[in-house]
């Protein structure tokens, strides 16, 4: 019976130094937060203190170079699978499915089908034993290969920032019953929303909105720090896209080139998604030279760095404005101030990112990196195997503490430092042997004689 008992003892010992161990192991916490529509230049001209506080303790990518077409649905899926668009299948805000005829719309996206060409993190971190949890991320609410994040809420904007980040610290926090979650994604609308009402270019709309952002990046870390989850979590700050100013003086008329009877319409501006009705070839060619500021692709010509071609959902013909140009259908007004969805290499469409904690450089920034490394680099913070993506972890191990990191324009410094060095003290060695008065021997050369009897000490 004693030795029962000391067993049983010792088993519980056993399990709790396991456990502890296993803790002790285990990476710490990720929180992913997204301020959908920060264009990447709003850091620059906006004093942000609560965020450049974060990130002066972590570090800074000052732009994010995000996937085509620049909007909200696709690029939020690709921060959380590392693929581009025409991989994960999210590929704009309205699509059509030829295959199985669905429609989708950002609000009515819950049909699965939709989703389940990749799986996000929240999902894949479940394999690893981890709990997740994601608070209004574009695809939390769905189920995803027949399963959600542990905790989610569907996005409802009359949740304030304070009452999501309250759920989102609970979650993480956990308690007596279930453990904390290991990953974690938030979602915040603005300053997405005062982007396309006021413009980027309206300073003292966007002044206000920035303010309110940063004010709730204040209160984040200060949830953070009451709950004793600062110090020990890493937190990751984002967003998806950027904006730009659009006017009524730059407006291209679809219906000015082609009458509606020739096509459908999928998705309609900045980027234009079209299914000809009749004649493909006669229809393109009324687009193809319908506007100055329009460009139209056949599918197959669609240019390879969109990464915009290879997905049943891109439809035969797609019309790209130009940045600042609104495509809209007969006796349509200017919809937005401002808008994006334009192509991914223009500035004013990248959004950027700033990260700190325990994983974390201190006070380091880059300058650019694909809105497609985050995903790898977050699988790497939380220990986890990555599933098949489009990024890379050559620029963004850079971020890490643990990783030692050549600065290559420091190298190339160190070296051409070292030459010129030793061509000063070349230069300068010849030139104090040239100075020598003539006849004198810079060396005195030391003979060596084979003769024994010559040599003093032997005598
Ligand atoms: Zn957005």
């Amino acid at each position: 019976m004693l030795l029962k008992m000391l067993l049983g003892v010792l088993c519980c010992v056993g399990a709790f130094a396991t456990e502890n161990i296993a803790e002790q192991l285990s990476p710490p916490q990720l929180l992913l937060v997204s301020f959908d529509g920060f264009r990447a230049d709003y850091l620059r001209r906006f004093p942000m203190p609560n965020l450049k506080l974060l990130y002066s303790q972590g570090i800074l990518v000052e732009q994010l170079t995000n996937v085509f077409i620049t909007k909200t649905f696709p690029n939020h899926y690709s921060l959380v699978t590392g693929l581009y668009a025409e991989s994960h299948g999210i590929l704009a805000s309205n699509m059509y499915d030829p295959v199985s005829h669905e429609h989708f719309h950002i609000n009515n996206d819950s049909n699965p089908m939709w989703w389940n060409e990749a799986r996000p993190l929240w999902i894949s971190a479940l394999d690893s034993g981890y709990k997740t949890a994601a608070m209004m991320w574009p695809g939390s609410d769905v189920t995803i290969g027949n399963r959600t994040a542990t905790h989610f809420l569907p996005y409802n904007p009359q949740v304030t920032f304070k009452q999501r980040v309250g759920n989102v610290t609970k979650w993480m926090l956990g308690d007596k019953k279930e453990k904390g979650v290991m990953f974690a994604a938030l979602y915040w609308e603005e300053p997405d929303r005062s982007g396309h009402i006021f413009g980027p270019d309206n300073d003292t709309a966007m002044s206000q909105a920035l303010k309110e952002v940063d004010d709730n990046i204040g209160l984040l870390i200060s949830e953070l720090k009451t709950t004793g989850l600062w110090d020990r979590v890493n937190i990751l700050i984002t967003s998806d896209h950027g904006m730009t100013q659009c006017s009524a003086q730059r407006l291209i008329q679809l219906d000015n080139c082609l009458h509606p009877d020739n096509y459908t319409l999928v998705d309609l501006s900045p980027v234009t998604a079209i299914i000809p009705l009749k004649d493909p070839e006669a229809v393109f060619k009324l687009l193809d030279k319908c506007h100055e500021h329009m460009k139209a692709y056949k599918k197959p010509d669609i240019p390879d760095r969109l990464h915009y071609r290879n997905n049943d959902r891109v439809q035969p013909i797609i019309l790209i404005a130009d940045e600042g140009w609104t495509i809209v259908l007969r006796g349509d007004e200017l919809p937005r101030l401002g808008d994006h969805g334009y192509d991914n290499s223009l500035p004013s469409m990248h959004p950027f990112m700033a990260a700190s904690g325990p994983s974390f450089r201190q006070g380091y920034r880059i300058s650019s990196l694909q809105s497609v490394d985050i995903y790898p680099l977050m699988c790497k913070l939380l220990s986890l195997p990555p599933q098949p993506n489009n990024g890379t972890m050559t620029r963004a191990r850079c971020l890490l503490a643990a990783e030692s990191c050549w600065d290559v324009p420091l190298v190339i410094g160190l070296v051409v430092g070292v030459l010129l060095m030793l061509t000063a003290i070349t230069v300068l060695f010849r030139y104090l042997s040239s100075r020598r008065p003539p006849g004198s021997r810079p060396f005195q050369r030391l003979q060596v004689d084979d003769d024994d009897d010559d040599d003093p000490m032997l005598e």
